[in-house]
């Protein structure tokens, strides 16, 4: 018997467990200060009352003969896909509801595309990234070629000609940094990806937070998208799932590479080892895409989206460049001077009491650099913003 020797090659996940780490130790040492986390990355509105009336009247649907459903459908319920299909309409795309996925969320998703690609390919990943791109790249044995987020470029890395690619992740708007690429950015990576052959893996996770009406918010609003990329999105954050769990992933019956249609790979792969999202979930979801679950979920998107505009101006009024929180609920700040990320952590702990996630944890180019989350109480943003004046 043999293990999966690239999983062991995988590294302890280090970033958050040692953020815990220290924040015990500091409130060890200070008893009695408040801490200010801006760090959660876990939305902390509840429900809207609509969707949890959605799910608690599908749950009763399941206690009558009339109305009990077993295993559902093989790629989701198609009243929510056809609820998701009416979302992209509204942007003037036309996503078929036979291209849409649903699922137990982006995170699954994400990894789960690897069963699709051969070990031999090389993947490349922005840097700083989403953990889970690199650590599933890692964990199914692939060669890993990053790009570079800087401030020059905005830490919207451009894709170069000259470097191979088989298989792009992509996150906009971005975590950790909170940038968003704008459309002629991203048609330049659809175009490298079409020349290169490569697939393009799309996380629009945060897209419900852009506010910029120019800004695009699906990879498919770029003419060529339909026959290189997947798209995977999640309603944890625009709606709060972060514990109901229910995604999404596009995958155009157009999208054929190496001769083989991704569409019916991808149908064929979740037939075999998935056995769909609970429909209680799925009704609870498919209520998020009605107007006034639209209109609910926005509030708490507006709620998020104000605490984000709190931290960053806080954050430039103190004479720090910082990117995000415009389009995005994270900001990302550049440490004073020549502060490295955890000194820079270690720092505004200690002498404003506020808890944020060094950028290092994301990757090399989050060296000397710090992200703010804005999912925290409305209550603790205002504190941190008046606190990060005094720092
Ligand atoms: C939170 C998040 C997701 C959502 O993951 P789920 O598994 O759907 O909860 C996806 N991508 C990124 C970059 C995220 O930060």
């Amino acid at each position: 018997m043999k293990v999966n020797h690239n999983a062991l090659q995988l590294e302890s996940n280090y970033l958050f467990s040692e953020v815990a780490k220290r924040l015990r130790a500091f409130q060890a040492a200070e008893s009695g200060r408040v801490l200010l986390k801006c760090s959660i990355g876990d939305v902390t509105r509840p429900l809207p009352r609509i969707i949890a009336d959605a799910m608690q009247s599908a749950a009763e649907e399941m206690a009558h003969p009339e109305t009990f459903r077993g295993y559902g459908a093989e790629q989701g319920e198609s009243f929510l896909r056809e609820a998701i299909s009416r979302y992209y309409a509204k942007r003037s795309l036309s996503i078929a509801p036979d291209d849409i996925f649903i699922s137990d969320g982006a995170k699954s998703d994400l990894g789960n595309l690897c069963d699709l690609f051969d070990a031999d390919n090389t993947v490349l990943l922005p840097n700083p990234v989403y953990p889970v791109y690199y650590d599933t790249s890692i964990m199914s044995g692939r060669r890993v070629s990053f790009l570079e987020g800087t401030q020059e470029n905005g830490f919207l890395p451009m894709p170069d000609a000259a470097v191979r690619a088989d298989i792009i992740y992509l996150c906009s708007p971005n975590n950790p940094t909170g940038a968003v690429y704008s459309r002629e950015q991203l048609a330049a990576w659809v175009q490298y990806a079409l020349d290169q052959n490569a697939v393009l893996l799309f996380d629009a996770a945060y897209e419900s937070y852009i506010q910029d009406p120019a800004l695009p918010h699906s990879i498919f609003e770029i003419p060529g998208a339909e026959r290189c990329a997947i798209e995977i999105n999640s309603l944890s954050k625009m709606a709060g799932f972060t514990g109901v769990r229910c995604g999404w992933t596009v995958v155009p019956r157009t999208l054929v590479l190496d001769g083989a249609s991704l569409h019916d790979m991808w149908l064929r792969r979740m037939s075999t080892k998935y056995n769909g999202t609970s429909y209680v979930i799925q009704r609870a979801a498919e209520k998020v895409f009605t107007d006034e679950g639209q209109a609910a979920v926005h509030e708490d998107i507006a709620y998020y989206m104000e605490n984000a505009r709190l931290l960053k101006s806080a954050v430039t009024s103190a004479g720090l460049w910082a990117t995000g929180g415009d389009n995005a609920p994270y900001v990302w700040l550049k440490a004073p001077g020549t502060l490295g990320s955890w000194e820079f952590f270690d720092h505004l702990l200690y002498t404003c009491g506020i808890a944020g996630t060094p950028g290092a944890g994301f990757g090399t180019a989050g060296e000397g650099y710090l992200r703010f989350s804005s999912f925290g109480t409305r209550e603790t943003i205002l504190a941190a913003a008046q606190l990060i004046g005094t720092m």
